[in-house]
């Protein structure tokens, strides 16, 4: 019932090279349906992306936007500047936002606001630090976090929300969840989400990311709650890349 989406998150990597290379193996390649593909490079490259991932199953996706559509605000990038590219899903809250550049769950909301009003399919990020968890207060700052945002919605735009759970502790450190630690949050967020209207949470997409690769993404996409995965360091080599789209049949 839920389409499954596998998301590569290139973070501040990558090169038009590197664009090429995934537009040429993903031209000819058969996926596992139904699957959705993206891909969220830089912003710089997502004019050649678009070009190179034309004709392939792989739609783009930005890594934040600023929720104004234009103004002073130098250095940033808005939803509708975005769309011009055909861009179709945005990162927002993600936990190296939360922590690099401080944003608050207000201003994620902010950013998941301003998606949803050009069209963009945001993707809502949300974990626990270590020191949360070992304090056992993992479902306690997810659904902080979930809840602060989607309590601010109509019901209508809940229903647009793809959430990726991300225990801040498992991203780019090789460290991942168990497909049991990933599940019960999985599960608890839809539960959450279940309080708000069970159709909607029956038909909304999870995500796990963490450190998921090749060799972990069959086991974890196979739990109950996992409906695709955020891959960052994976998503730099196709192969990779490649292999958990194939997981995720
Ligand atoms: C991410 O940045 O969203 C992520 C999950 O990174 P990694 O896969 O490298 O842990």
């Amino acid at each position: 019932m839920r389409t499954p989406l596998i998301a590569g998150n290139w973070k501040m990597n990558g090169s038009t090279e590197l664009v090429e290379a995934f537009g040429q193996a993903f031209s000819d390649v058969t996926l596992p349906a139904p699957l959705d593909v993206a891909i969220f490079p830089p912003y710089p490259y997502l004019d050649v992306a678009r070009s190179a991932f034309a004709g392939t199953p792989v739609r783009l996706g930005a890594q934040t936007l600023n929720p104004l559509h234009s103004g002073a605000h130098t250095g940033e990038v808005s939803g509708r500047m975005l769309r011009e590219f055909d861009v179709q899903y945005v990162l927002v809250g993600h936990s190296e936002r939360r922590q690099l550049y401080r944003e608050s769950d207000a201003e994620v909301h902010d950013r998941l606001l301003a998606a949803l009003g050009v069209d963009l399919t945001p993707v809502l990020c949300v974990g626990e630090t270590l020191e949360e968890r070992d304090a056992g207060r993992t479902m306690e700052v997810v659904l902080r976090q979930v809840g602060f945002v989607m309590a601010r919605l109509e019901p209508e735009q809940r229903a647009r929300v793809v959430i990726a759970y991300e225990p801040v502790w498992a991203i780019g450190t090789g460290r991942t969840a168990t497909p049991e630690q990933a599940q019960e949050v999985m599960a608890g967020i839809r539960e959450y989400q279940a309080g708000y209207d069970r159709d909607l949470a029956a038909g909304l997409r999870l995500l796990y990311g963490g450190s998921m690769n090749a060799s972990n993404a069959v086991e974890l996409l196979a739990q109950p709650d996992i409906d695709g995965g955020l891959v960052g360091g994976a998503s730099l080599k196709v192969d990779d890349f490649l292999a958990i789209c194939q997981s995720a049949g």
